[in-house]
């Protein structure tokens, strides 16, 4: 009934935006799908022989509390944006919270915790945030091995248990080995779900969702937990007052996640989940995340429980923008000589778009000095890379005090620009959901409902048409590219933070950036949009291949996780047979990305970090990822120092000359020159012809050799001007004509005629 065709579209988005990292440019039109099925919400019923929701003696407002409390702040807060966010969910929910009370069906709280229950009646306030209490064991950042899941049956091996994890993504092709959940055999009467803790824990809750998955729509609309310390004995969470099995309410659509905290936590090594309705005609099919805290091990039976530490004294905690602000605040004051706090902008909200600079010299551009920047957040959902730059700032700050010479000479010769959340309406939207409960899409957009990601100016269509007509460099540059007037109109959609970004981008002569997301571990490299109009997929190397697969081997290379060779992949691609580099176009198309922008309109080259399969990782992976990013962070910024640098000036005035063009004979994209005749072209070890020009000025040539030899190699140019520039200058200075110069001119004339 129309599905294919909306599945097609869907496929064919996914395939052509983000599929992956971001699988949620999807959500739109399945969303739109889902919206469908709610208007069917009456045949949508349970499955048959067992028994819905409301015989189930529950109370749904009581687990549905919070998400649609939240669900519909978040939503109210997307009402103004665009396409993919619309009042859908607030829809959905009020059908479901209205049928549902209509059934008046008091029952026990679900919930254990009086934090996470209100009042659907009540208009909703927003809690400061939602903490479900213990932490995930870690079923969505694999910290849980594939081998401690288990279950009754699985339909395919591509649904099998290890495909049962929070926010898992399909594959592109259904019963492919990369299916989008763990779903039972539809013969199976008694499914269940098994997760091994491998030594005894606190379980206190579960957080659900349906299958992820082109085609098909399934979820568990109610579920029995059980509990066993060797997997044979089985006990089951039961019902305070009645002493019933609990039945606990699970899910009414595919993404959204449902968390349940049981009534009474239960300390075992192993736990069930068993599926005990199910939409109709699906099967039982879940994603799922167990959360347990830690037991008291007195005996030390279980070393390998305690695992998440960092050597270094930081704060390890999830920062919303009050907080941030505050942190970098407190990083400020700590290291005054070395940092700089200032804001390039604000987000549609009103919120600042704050930078912490960490230089010997803050607030000025030394000559010969590179700039560098990490900017993270544009999806406000995928959190590590804001938390990851907040660290890095305190641990700079740290270990220049304690005078590491690594630390203090990366400082002393760089100027460093950490950007934590370029959007943070998007991240305090996430942020205010929880790390368990924000699932896959809400917060990646800013308040407009605008993917910051596609929302930079397409420079490569016309840098191609250009190369295709034979203009490239002579008449059209091969570098800084002007923006296209479309662009700058006043009714053209640029997000305020996107602006905010490329203003940025032109003050400061960046030379090596890295952007940072989350749901996937790889890091990637532009092109990031495919040559090929419209195709989905298609390797597109810039003329400046090599470097760029330098500088993302090197982030992947030094990365903890992404060199741990006994990972599994994240969701359904296998990046680590590639070194956990690609080149952004050949993993999806991405137009207007930034990555592109800054290559194209900039000297700054960048790439895209893929931080954690998961995109909000539970405060307590903190101490974790920052040990698996520390060294990548810092020897990342290290890469400036790859290729050759000096200062291009005036023979006789020895002044620099700004916007001077380097180019490198073989490299079709040049760099220009800062203001004060400086410049810094990133290469890899080789011998290069490079020749630097300017207006009014000959051109100069010169061999310039990248060793492997600490660089960057100097790579000086004086230029002398032009007889017609040099003539020029002087009528302006209202001087007389030399007679030297004169006479060359003459000459000059009579050649060409
Ligand atoms: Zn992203």
């Amino acid at each position: 009934m129309g599905g294919g065709g909306s599945a097609g579209a869907r496929r064919k988005e996914r395939t052509h935006r983000e599929p992956r990292h971001s699988g949620l440019a999807d959500p739109p039109a399945m969303w739109g799908l889902l919206l469908a099925v709610t208007a069917f919400a009456p045949s949508v019923g349970l499955s048959l022989g067992a028994p819905s929701a409301s015989e189930l003696g529950l109370s749904p407002g009581s687990t549905l509390a919070p998400h649609s409390n939240l669900t519909q702040t978040s939503t109210k807060a997307n009402e103004t944006s665009g396409q993919h966010v619309r009042l859908r969910v607030i829809k959905k929910k009020k059908i479901i919270v209205k049928k549902r009370k209509k059934q008046r069906q008091p029952g026990p709280l679900v919930t254990a915790r009086p934090s996470v229950t209100t009042n659907p009646a009540k208009t909703p306030t927003l809690p400061e945030k939602q903490e479900p209490g213990c932490p995930p064991l870690g079923l969505e950042s694999l910290r849980v091995s594939d081998s401690q899941l288990e279950a009754s049956s699985s339909q395919s091996f591509g649904l099998g248990p290890h495909r049962g994890r929070l926010n898992i993504q399909s594959g592109l092709e259904d019963g492919d080995l990369y299916d989008g959940a763990w779903c039972a055999e539809q013969q199976d009467t008694k499914p269940w779900l098994q997760v091994d803790a491998k030594h005894p824990v606190r379980f206190s809750g579960i957080v659900t969702q349906g299958r992820n998955s082109i085609w098909r729509y399934d979820w568990v609309t109610s579920y029995k937990v059980q509990f066993s310390n060797d997997s044979q004995t089985w006990w089951t969470s039961k019902n305070h007052s009645s002493g019933m099995d609990m039945v606990f309410p699970a899910n009414s659509d595919p993404e959204t996640s449902v968390l349940n905290l049981l009534p009474e936590p239960q300390v075992a090594r192993f736990i069930r989940l068993l599926p005990q309705t199910w939409l109709q005609k699906g099967a039982p099919c879940l994603r799922a995340e167990i959360l347990a805290c830690p037991v008291s091990d007195p005996n030390d039976l279980f070393p390998e429980a305690h695992t998440l530490a960092s050597s270094d004294s930081l704060d390890f905690r999830h920062h919303n923008y009050k907080a941030m602000r505050k942190l970098m605040k407190q990083v400020n004051e700590q290291c005054p000589n070395i940092t700089r706090i200032y804001s390039i902008g604000k987000s549609h909200q009103g919120l600042k778009l704050y930078v912490m600079e960490m230089s010997d010299q803050p607030g000025e551009h030394e000559l010969g000095e590179p700039e560098v920047r990490y900017v993270a957040g544009m999806h406000g959902n995928e959190a590590l890379g804001r938390e990851l730059l907040l660290l890095l700032m305190q641990f700079l700050c740290h270990e220049f005090l304690r005078g590491d010479p690594r630390v203090t000479r990366l400082l002393t010769e760089t100027r460093i620009h950490l950007l934590p959340s370029m959007n943070p309406d998007g991240y305090e939207t996430a942020y205010h959901r929880g790390s368990e409960l924000v699932g896959w899409a809400e917060g990646r957009w800013t308040h407009q409902g605008i993917d910051l990601n596609h929302n930079f100016a397409d420079l490569n269509t016309p840098l191609w048409y250009a190369e295709d007509e034979g203009l490239v460099p002579h008449t059209v540059p091969n570098h800084h590219l002007p923006l296209p007037s479309y662009y700058t109109l006043p009714n053209a959609t640029v997000a305020p933070e996107t602006w905010a970004v490329i203003k940025w981008m032109k003050r400061i002569p960046f030379v090596l950036s890295a952007n940072f997301h989350g749901g996937e571990l790889v890091v990637s490299y532009p092109f990031d949009m495919t040559r090929t109009p419209w195709a989905a997929r298609e390797l597109t190397p810039t003329p400046d291949d090599a470097v760029f697969r330098w500088l993302s081997t090197v982030y992947a290379g030094t990365n903890r996780v992404m060199q741990d060779t006994d990972r599994r992949p994240c969701h359904s691609e296998d990046f680590s047979l590639h070194g956990n580099v690609i080149n952004g176009a050949d993993w999806h198309t991405v137009p207007g990305s930034m990555n592109d922008f800054s290559y194209l309109h900039t000297n700054c080259f960048e790439v895209t970090v893929e931080l954690s399969c998961d995109k909000f990782p539970h405060e307590k992976e903190l101490p974790q990822e920052w040990e698996n990013n520390k060294d990548a962070l810092l020897t990342y910024l290290e890469q400036v120092r790859m290729g050759i640098a000096g200062v291009v000036r005036d023979k006789d005035t020895e002044l620099g000359i700004a916007d001077a063009v380097i180019a490198v004979e073989g490299i079709n994209h040049d760099v220009t020159t800062a203001w004060g005749g400086d410049y810094w072209r990133l290469l890899t070890p080789g011998d290069y012809v490079v020749t630097a020009s300017a207006e009014g000025y000959h051109t100069v040539k010169q061999h310039c050799q990248v060793t492997f030899e600490e660089g960057p190699v100097p790579c000086n140019f004086l230029l002398t001007k032009t007889p017609k520039q040099r003539l020029r200058e002087l009528l302006a200075a209202g001087a007389k004509v030399p007679p030297d110069l004169r006479r060359k001119l003459e000459q000059l004339r009579g050649q060409k005629n």
